[in-house]
């Protein structure tokens, strides 16, 4: 255990309860007619992809976006050339009846940041690249230099302060987790603390201005980090006695389709759910207007929380060892159980209960596939490590490596005991005269503690426990489960349970907002989404909700990094600025590439800003100019300018240079 272990988060200032859902208070900020912050509802916003000079194909998107829900809209001002052209947009859409607030987005350009101050609501401006243009290169600050570094930022971004303040217009001060300046990256290093800190030197020159009208966001595509600088962020504005501004939640180059959904709801989801959040853009590698219908679904979920939810009792904790740093990732130490717990990964538990008759090619659906003429089982990398089959047992072998769970009372009545494990319901399992002597899944609410049961927890090695609760504020409530569970110093594994009667768009945005808010804080060894409030009666339907929920599952679990079972894509949402189809392109390279399980790929549309937002990726696949693409190594150059119809074949042999590449293999049953 490391010393930061040691660090106990009671009362943590980030939000005000970690039971009590309340939303945090904030101050207004006046974004042209639509303010943002304190008892106003949380803004769905996203930004325009069109070239910023087609002024009707900017206007036409705008609207289609209003009409999808978008209560702001951004637009990239790249030069002044573009930031001037939003007069024209905006006039275009005043004209016909859009009264919606402009954001320009800036990066490097001062001076298109003071010319759209004058003509948009909002201005929003990346503190790594506003004053800084070198990149990557590590240089030694001393405090002398460091304070000049400051003083010539305050030079350059004064201006624009005080066209802000002049004009009524509102600013967000976005930090980007892959573009912190030299500055930054030097003193704290790619840290939450160093995005925190690369918001709060522009912060504070507002401060001593008295300008006040900002929002702030502290985007990452790696989740963990993402919800750990936005935390951080509200504990230092309060800690420096800086104003509770409102914040804009986002994870950058989230990606397309389900992944994006999954990584978009665990980071931003996890915020929300402990009141932090006043406006959302969630950042899909698709058309901005199906962002927000998302965002949408993310922010209703907590309109009327507070008054459904039962109450939990408040977290008081009276030892001093370990709990929980929400600043720091730490998995909460479990001993291993079988194959739960410890070093292992978390396992996915596919829900077989409602399923009746199953045969062998029904186990496709969870990535089992029977190959009859090998006799024998392959399981791909979203093979669900155990299967759930409650008072039907299969009556086959399933495959190696993946085992059956059954009702306590019909495990009792079958002869293979041994390869199978009981499921026990609550306090059964105290009264029960058989157990299985390695690994026993035990059903727990909240209101099932009692004094002999803990006890139990901490004597029997064999239990792992199956959590689940009706309480509205289902993150919460669980995550006070495992309160309860580092208060006794109970060690056991835990599986967290979920069953969802909603339809698969919100099941996967509820999922990943509930388990996702645990794991990414360490807090889950196992995941089962559930069929129990499913109500399909065709097998069919009930194995094709089955595919999706295990998919689901191991998305979120590669979402809030736990567990990385496939390639992940790191690509931006597109702009103005993009060279490049990032939805053909991104799905050319993943239908060559999404056999490669845990390698990261950043596909970024531009070399402006690309290299920097893609992060931690291992890969990068960057447009550099018309029909040019330039391939990264890491945060490194190395094969410039490729033609793009060569590209992708040259970024294959990069990976293939270094021992990465595998040719896919064919399953065939
Ligand atoms: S990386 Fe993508 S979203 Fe970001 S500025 Fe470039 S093209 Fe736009």
């Amino acid at each position: 255990m490391t010393s930061q272990q040691n660090s106990i988060i009671l009362n943590p200032s980030y939000c005000e309860s970690l039971t009590e859902y309340k939303r945090r208070k904030t101050i207004t900020v006046n974004i042209g007619d639509v303010p943002m912050g304190s008892d106003y509802p949380i803004r769905v916003q996203s930004m325009t992809t069109i070239d910023t000079m087609d002024t009707m194909g900017s206007v036409e998107q705008t609207i289609r976006m209003i009409e999808s829900g978008c209560e702001y809209v951004r637009i990239t001002a790249p030069s002044i050339k573009e930031a001037e052209n939003l007069g024209n947009i905006r006039r275009e859409l005043r004209l016909r009846g859009y009264t919606v607030p402009l954001v320009a987005d800036i990066h490097f350009t001062p001076n298109a940041a003071e010319l759209a101050a004058r003509l948009v609501e909002k201005v929003r401006i990346n503190p790594g690249n506003y004053a800084d243009k070198k990149r990557f290169e590590t240089i030694e600050y001393t405090d002398v230099t460091y304070q000049a570094e400051l003083e010539r930022i305050r030079e350059k971004f004064i201006p624009l302060v005080k066209i802000c303040k002049e004009y009524g217009t509102a600013m967000r001060i976005g930090t980007n987790h892959g573009s912190l300046s030299d500055r930054i990256l030097s003193r704290y290093g790619d840290t939450p603390l160093g995005m925190v800190e690369s918001a709060l030197e522009f912060l504070r020159i507002c401060e001593d201005m008295n300008y006040y009208n900002i929002v702030i966001s502290m985007k990452a595509s790696n989740t963990q980090v993402m919800v750990q600088a936005y935390r951080l962020l509200v504990q230092k504005l309060a800690e420096e006695g800086l104003k509770p501004y409102p914040l804009h939640l986002g994870v950058t180059e989230a990606g397309e389709a389900e992944d994006g959904r999954i990584k978009s709801a665990v980071g931003i989801g996890t915020l929300l759910e402990d009141g932090l959040g006043d406006t959302v853009r969630v950042s899909l590698t698709e058309a901005p207007e199906l962002e927000a219908p998302v965002a949408q679904a993310l922010i209703d979920r907590y309109t009327r929380r507070a008054e459904n939810a039962k109450p939990i009792k408040p977290i008081t904790i009276n030892h001093t060892e370990t709990l929980l740093n929400p600043y720091q990732y730490f998995r909460r130490h479990t001993h291993e159980v079988v194959n739960f717990g410890g070093q292992n990964v978390p396992r996915v538990i596919a829900d077989f209960s409602q399923v009746s008759d199953v045969q062998m090619e029904d186990l496709k659906s969870i990535g089992h596939f029977y190959l009859p003429l090998l006799d024998k089982w392959k399981m791909n990398d979203l093979g669900a490590d155990y299967i759930y089959a409650g008072k039907q047992p299969i009556p086959f072998m399933i495959a190696n490596g993946s085992r059956q769970i059954l009702d306590a009372t019909t495990w009792q009545a079958i002869d293979d005991k041994l390869n199978t494990y009981p499921l026990f319901n609550g306090l059964d399992y105290l009264q029960a005269t058989e157990k299985h002597p390695m690994l026993n899944f035990v059903t727990l609410t909240y209101k099932e503690w009692q004094p002999e049961f803990i006890q139990l927890l901490k004597t029997d090695t064999t239990i792992v426990l199956w959590i689940k609760t009706e309480n509205a504020h289902a993150m919460a409530a669980l995550r006070r489960l495992f309160f309860f569970l580092l208060e006794e110093k109970i060690t056991c594994p835990v599986v967290l349970r979920r069953d969802y009667q909603e339809n698969e768009e919100n099941t996967l945005l509820y999922a990943s907002t509930d388990a996702g808010g645990l794991l990414i804080d360490g807090l889950g060894d196992g995941i089962l989404l559930g069929t129990e409030k499913t109500y399909l009666t065709s097998k069919e339907d009930l194995l094709k909700k089955l595919s999706f929920l295990n998919q689901t599952a191991f998305g979120i679990l590669q979402a809030a990094r736990t567990r990385m079972s496939k390639t992940e894509y790191i690509s931006c949402p597109s702009c103005g600025r993009t060279l490049f189809d990032l939805q053909d392109v991104t799905a050319m390279i993943r239908k060559r590439t999404d056999h490669l399980k845990g390698i990261k790929i950043g596909i970024m549309g531009c070399i402006v800003n690309g290299p920097g937002e893609m992060a931690d990726a291992d890969y990068g696949y960057v447009g550099s100019g018309v029909g040019k693409i330039t391939l990264y190594r890491g945060q490194n150059v190395v094969k410039k300018n490729v033609p793009s119809d060569k590209a992708l074949d040259e970024l294959i042999e990069l990976i293939r240079e270094d021992g990465r590449w595998n040719e896919v293999e064919a399953i065939e049953a």
